[in-house]
């Protein structure tokens, strides 16, 4: 039994069959869509781009040829591992052999007096976006809380439709958690020139809301009026049904590489899980398709008793304007960062290193680096930082010699 029908959950399951597994697969799912992608809901299905069909994983054609039972809008409420059952909204008891916690995330709330009001929105599923669409077409003034990935996508597809779009972060960079201060910087000066008021170092102590009319109150007295809130604050792990089971959970569902939780057959896939990450070499939970289809394999192998760990090499993307920030790997706020391309032109690399080991790259319109720097991570092969950034040395070289 899989809860969650999103990549890590649907993942697992086409895994597991593709493994030999023969025994029923029934993945619940409390959104009453098909399983969709994601990343588009920020992007191109908010601009208009894509259309609600196209977002579709996969259709109910291809669950009924993989014999999966997919139960679409019941939620689970309840894990009994006492009886191997799963307990759903609708009081329906649900047995299992193994499960397989595919929850995800969820969008934080903004704590503040007046956020509750139902002007202020949150972007995490098709329905939010669903909402937003036409309340973004409609907006003149938005103010967006909070300047990461989600945040800085609507910004930008709400500047290029010709919103005025202020922007307030704690931070006194965008993406301070992801990237370096010259993505950040680029990324700064891209929204800037697209008319995008952004306030850094600004906390949001309260909402005013009048009719239609929001204004946003930061902690220094500065004020943010506009037609549409949209909170952008960051992601909880929906581990609460695991915590409560008693299964051991640390911002998320703590697993192994092989997706195997604290109990023997509960696992955890997704943005709802942690794990030690090799190329990071701590625990982290992320939130990212890759890993989450990375993880569900894993879990889907070791639940069909072929194991398989997981080791792909952390990866994410973001496109904002004419912009692709592409990451591989994980860096940390200590690592140096070394420049190859130019920053001028919109097309760089900025390869981290800690001491001689490269430990990601994030490239904004240079996909020909990323593809490299997943190969040399993979393998740890290690470019000098010289020859990192020398845009005339050939990297390819190096794994000619390795
Ligand atoms: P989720 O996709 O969160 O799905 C979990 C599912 O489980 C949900 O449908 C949820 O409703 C359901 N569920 C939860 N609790 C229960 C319950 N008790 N019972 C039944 N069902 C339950 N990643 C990238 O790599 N690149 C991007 O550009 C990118 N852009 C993004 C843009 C947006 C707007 C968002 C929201 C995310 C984006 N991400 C991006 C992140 C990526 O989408 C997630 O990391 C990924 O969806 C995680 O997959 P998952 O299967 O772990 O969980």
């Amino acid at each position: 039994m899989i809860i969650g029908a999103s990549y890590a959950g649907v993942q697992a399951g086409i895994s597991a069959r593709e493994k030999g597994y023969q025994a029923p697969i029934r993945i619940v799912a409390d959104e009453i869509h098909l399983p969709y992608q994601r990343p588009p809901l920020s992007k191109a299905f908010l601009s208009g781009g894509v259309a609600h069909g196209n977002l579709i994983l996969r259709g109910d054609d291809y669950f009924k040829a993989q014999n999966i039972e997919m139960m679409l809008g019941h939620r689970a409420i309840r894990i009994d591992r006492a009886a191997n059952h799963v307990e759903l909204e609708s009081g329906q008891h649900l047995a299992y052999d193994a499960l397989l916690i595919a929850t995800g995330s969820r969008a934080r709330q903004l704590a503040v007096p007046g956020a509750e009001h139902a002007g202020i929105v949150y972007l995490r599923t098709l329905d939010h976006a669903m909402n937003l669409k036409p309340k973004l077409e409609a907006a003149r003034e938005v103010v967006i809380i909070g300047g990461g990935f989600i945040g800085l996508e609507v910004a930008a597809t709400a500047a290029k439709a010709g919103k005025k779009v202020v922007i307030i972060e704690a931070a006194s960079r965008l993406l301070e958690r992801a990237v370096s201060p010259l993505i950040s910087e680029f990324l700064r000066d891209a929204h800037l020139a697209h008319g995008v008021d952004i306030r850094f170092n600004r906390s949001v102590t309260a909402i005013e809301n009048s009719g239609p009319l929001h204004e946003v109150i930061c902690s220094n007295g500065d004020r943010a009026r506009g037609d549409l809130i949209l909170a952008g604050i960051g992601g909880m792990p929906n581990d609460e049904l695991a915590s409560a089971a008693g299964v051991i959970c640390a911002n998320g569902i703590d697993v192994d590489e092989f997706g195997q939780s604290s109990v023997p057959n509960i696992y955890a896939a997704g943005d709802c899980s942690n794990h030690h990450n090799l190329f990071a070499g701590r625990r982290v939970r992320l939130e990212s398709v890759q890993n989450a289809t990375d993880q569900g394999k894993a879990a889907g192998a070791a639940i069909a008793g072929k194991p398989e760990p997981y080791i792909a090499v952390p990866r994410f993307w973001s496109d904002q304007y004419d912009y692709k920030l592409q990451i591989v790997g994980l860096s940390a706020p200590d690592d140096l960062a070394v420049v190859r391309g130019a920053i001028a032109e919109g097309k760089f690399s900025v390869f981290y290193y800690r001491g001689a080991k490269l430990m990601a790259v994030d490239s904004i319109n240079r996909p020909g680096d990323q593809m490299i720097a997943r190969r040399f991570i993979a393998a740890s092969l290690s470019p000098t930082p010289e020859q990192a950034a020398d845009v005339a040395f050939d990297l390819k070289r190096l794994e000619a010699v390795a």
